[in-house]
């Protein structure tokens, strides 16, 4: 008997997360979310390494899931996907306050806030690999952010 596809298996993590946590997955969404594969698109490099992310695209946050992250040897197991599901949803629930730029204190801000949520909300299934690859994500993004200058003001300019 063949186990639930890919796409069953994403629809009941995302109803889980908003059913257990409707304080923070208010309903309706403050932004349109759409949930969906990667394009297999050769411009995105590097991204083959992760199990997915949440885009802004103008009005709409676009969800997206390696197909790794699924089937394979490095597939997550239930646990694992809703994990990860919950990470980028939050991700696509922060965009109501706007877009970011990559590496900047508001960037790392938010990752901290996915990944701290991420670990409290992580349960028994969710195998030692993947709670240590959000530890240390946790953990570097701190680092990052304590590190990390606020962006200048404005030129108020006259000056040099
Ligand atoms: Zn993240």
């Amino acid at each position: 008997m063949a186990g639930p596809t890919a796409g069953a298996r994403v629809l009941w993590a995302v109803r889980a997360l908003i059913r257990d946590h409707p304080d923070v997955f208010s309903q309706p969404p403050p932004v349109d979310i759409h949930i969906g594969r990667a394009d297999p698109n050769p411009h995105r490099l590097g991204a083959s390494f992760s199990y997915g992310g949440a885009e802004l695209y103008g009005t709409r946050v676009m969800v997206w899931i390696e197909r790794g992250a699924l089937v394979g040897p490095f597939g997550l197991n239930d646990a694992e996907l809703r994990s990860f599901l919950g990470h980028e949803l939050l991700h696509a629930y922060q965009y109501r306050f706007g877009p970011y730029e990559p590496s900047t204190p508001e960037f790392f801000r938010r990752e901290i806030e996915a990944y701290r949520w991420e670990l409290d909300h992580m349960s028994q299934a969710v195998r030692p690999f993947y709670r240590g690859e959000a530890e240390l994500q946790l953990e570097l993004f701190e680092s990052l952010l304590e590190t990390a200058h606020e962006p200048p003001p404005p030129e108020t300019g006259g000056g040099y």
